[in-house]
């Protein structure tokens, strides 16, 4: 499955979760936005160990960088203070430029240590975590642990954090079900899938 399904996958997901939960209409927009970024999440790791599909994935990843980059520079002009708020600015911003410059396979791994220092700046765990969660994506070979229930416990946690940090209600379920619908869409029984995922690395590397 693409990018562009794994997106509207993804959006659609944050939609419902809004409607269940009947949210105002500008967190039902953050939460369709939120869900499309949740469903590219697992395939951060395409920057990894995958050489076929490198124009995709390059493509992805880059928008994935920029939003963050986008949503940092934002969220450090809102909720930052002092000296954080101008260090987070300039990191988000560093990353916007360096996701658009760099083309090579190592840019995850730069754009997940730059969200770490600003995680660390900001003193928010879920960022910090986020950036550990790209570096390792960005090391590990495409649909593996990013794929598996030990990547959707990591981005349980990462959901659980950004929800209690936002203080919004849906962001946690919009997370988590938007990375699930990802892994459901992968699944080797769908038609469009010539390869599965490996759920239940790295106890068992069977391809579901
Ligand atoms: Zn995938």
């Amino acid at each position: 499955m693409n990018g562009t399904a794994h997106a509207a996958i993804g959006a659609a997901t944050g939609f419902v979760v809004a409607n269940t939960i009947h949210t105002s209409p500008s967190t039902t927009l953050f939460l369709i936005g939120l869900g499309g970024v949740s469903g590219l999440v697992p395939d951060l790791d395409i920057d990894g160990k995958l050489r076929e599909k490198i124009t995709l994935s390059h493509h992805v990843i880059q928008l994935v960088a920029q939003l963050i980059g986008i949503l940092m520079v934002i969220y450090s002009f809102f909720e930052g203070t002092g000296r954080e708020k101008w260090l987070g600015i300039g990191i988000g911003l560093v990353m916007m430029v360096v996701s658009a410059k760099i083309k090579q396979k190592h840019m995850l791994t730069l754009t997940g240590i730059g969200v770490l220092a600003g995680g660390f700046s900001l003193q928010e765990m879920w960022l910090i975590l986020l950036g550990i969660y790209m570096i390792i994506a960005s090391l590990v070979p495409h649909r593996s642990y990013t794929h598996s229930i030990l990547g959707v416990i990591f981005f349980w946690v990462i959901a659980s954090k950004l929800e209690a940090s936002l203080g919004m209600d849906g962001v946690f379920y919009t997370c988590i079900l938007g990375y699930i619908s990802h892994l459901i869409a992968d699944l080797k029984i769908l038609p469009c899938n010539k390869r599965g995922i490996k759920l239940f690395l790295p106890l068992s590397s069977i391809e579901l």
